[in-house]
């Protein structure tokens, strides 16, 4: 008796004539998932199975495949011949000790001497007779197990069915780059889109020295934790100090946060270009903080050329972000308390609803292209 693990994916099915293609790049993100753990993925019709694996593993197995998005649900499986007693002695270690159950059989090996409903009651009588805290239900059971014969002689005996990340596979819908911060919002953002199947790169601004070295560290951490989801990504790391000493110089202090956005949108679309990526990703929230308002995305969204932003938690309130944040594990890092390139400088009285005019007369007092080569310059890539 050989435990299993059944992957049922999500949507996939929708794509047609790109299933193959959209399959192929499934089982690639979850090969990368299992790196390093003994196993073998092989493909089922309408599911894969990952097996030949060391059970000691399978707790972590489990863990790493709970991240591949595509996966709409998995079940951990008993592999048995199709000999009657041993699915009955498979069915037996699935069954709960009480309560209501029902037995259901899918039956590929059409030439099996027993039918799907002959074998469901045979394998439920023995249950039953074996049993008397069991009881039937097959309406509303709290059990269903499930007798799936194979084509091979082999059955997979599974009960419960867990929910998977859901999703596309990463890899099918382009590439982004998310302008990630050291905060709450940024590394739910990237997680989401990556959720529908976009690679995800990531690009973020530092202030060093006025920021420390530990806040670097805390970004990198949470691009690592982003990262065992989205199937890696580069990290690409730029000082803005330099701008920010420009704007405090030169320009009224309340544009501070406005014009360094602006800065970074373009600095984002210009890396966006070098790797490929089709849009930026912001973790902005409609009416969150001051700079997050309709007039201030205006004003970041005019100094970028080609590519469309998506700011996919606009719409969540920020207990909505924090709870996502809990469930991908990005919470307890990102409120370390280390300062963001943001915070320095920061204006007492911030403008909220910038007139572009306003902005473009502050913007000009700077040299915008030379801040930016300089800041190119400073360009540091890890690869997560
Ligand atoms: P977050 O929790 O992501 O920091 P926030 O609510 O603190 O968001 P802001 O600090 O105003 O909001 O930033 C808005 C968005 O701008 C961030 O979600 C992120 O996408 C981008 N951003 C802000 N600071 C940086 C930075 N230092 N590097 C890269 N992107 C940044
Ligand atoms: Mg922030």
């Amino acid at each position: 008796m050989e435990k299993v693990i059944i992957i049922r994916y999500s949507e996939l099915h929708l794509k047609g004539k790109n299933r193959g293609w959209f399959e192929k790049i499934f089982v690639v993100n979850m090969e990368k998932s299992l790196k390093g753990i003994k196993h073998e993925i092989h493909r089922l019709s309408g599911r894969y199975l990952v097996e030949n694996f060391e059970e000691k593993d399978i707790d972590l197995i489990l863990s790493r495949l709970k991240k591949v998005f595509g996966i709409h649900s998995y079940s951990v499986a008993l592999k048995v011949s199709s000999d009657m007693d041993e699915m009955f002695n498979a069915a037996q270690k699935v069954c709960s000790d009480s309560g209501t159950f029902k037995v259901e059989t899918h039956r590929a090996d059409k030439s099996y001497p027993l039918n799907s409903m002959q074998i469901s009651m045979e394998i439920g009588g023995r249950l039953l007779d074996n049993n008397s805290k069991l009881k039937v239900d097959v309406h509303n059971p709290q059990l269903i197990i499930n007798i799936d014969l194979r084509e091979n002689d082999k059955a997979l005996v599974f009960g419960e069915m867990f929910k998977g990340a859901g999703g596309m596979p990463v890899g099918t819908s382009g590439k982004g780059l998310l302008l990630i911060s050291g905060g709450i919002d940024s590394p739910v953002a990237g997680h989401m889109i990556a959720k529908r199947g976009m690679t995800v790169d990531a690009i973020h601004f530092h202030s060093y020295p006025y920021t420390n070295m530990q806040a670097k560290e805390k970004v990198l951490d949470l691009a690592k934790i982003l990262s065992s989801y989205s199937c890696g990504m580069n990290l690409h790391i730029i000082s803005v100090t330099h701008i920010q000493e420009a704007i405090h110089k030169k320009c009224n202090g309340d544009y501070m946060v406005t014009l360094l956005r602006r800065f970074m949108m373009r600095l984002a679309e210009r890396i966006a270009e070098t790797c490929g990526a089709q849009c930026l990703i912001t973790g902005e929230s409609l009416a969150q903080v001051a700079s997050q308002t309709v007039e201030g995305m205006t004003s970041s969204n005019s100094v970028i050329k080609n590519l469309p932003v998506l700011r996919p938690l606009c719409g969540f309130d920020k207990d909505e972000i924090i709870e996502r944040s809990r469930l991908i594990g990005t919470y307890e890092t990102s409120i370390q308390p280390y300062e963001d390139c943001c915070t320095v400088f920061l204006p007492k009285h911030p403008v909220t609803r910038p007139k572009i005019k306003d902005v473009e007369a502050e913007e000009a007092k700077l040299e915008v292209e030379a801040l930016i080569n300089e800041a190119l310059s400073t360009l540091e890539v890890l690869k997560i």
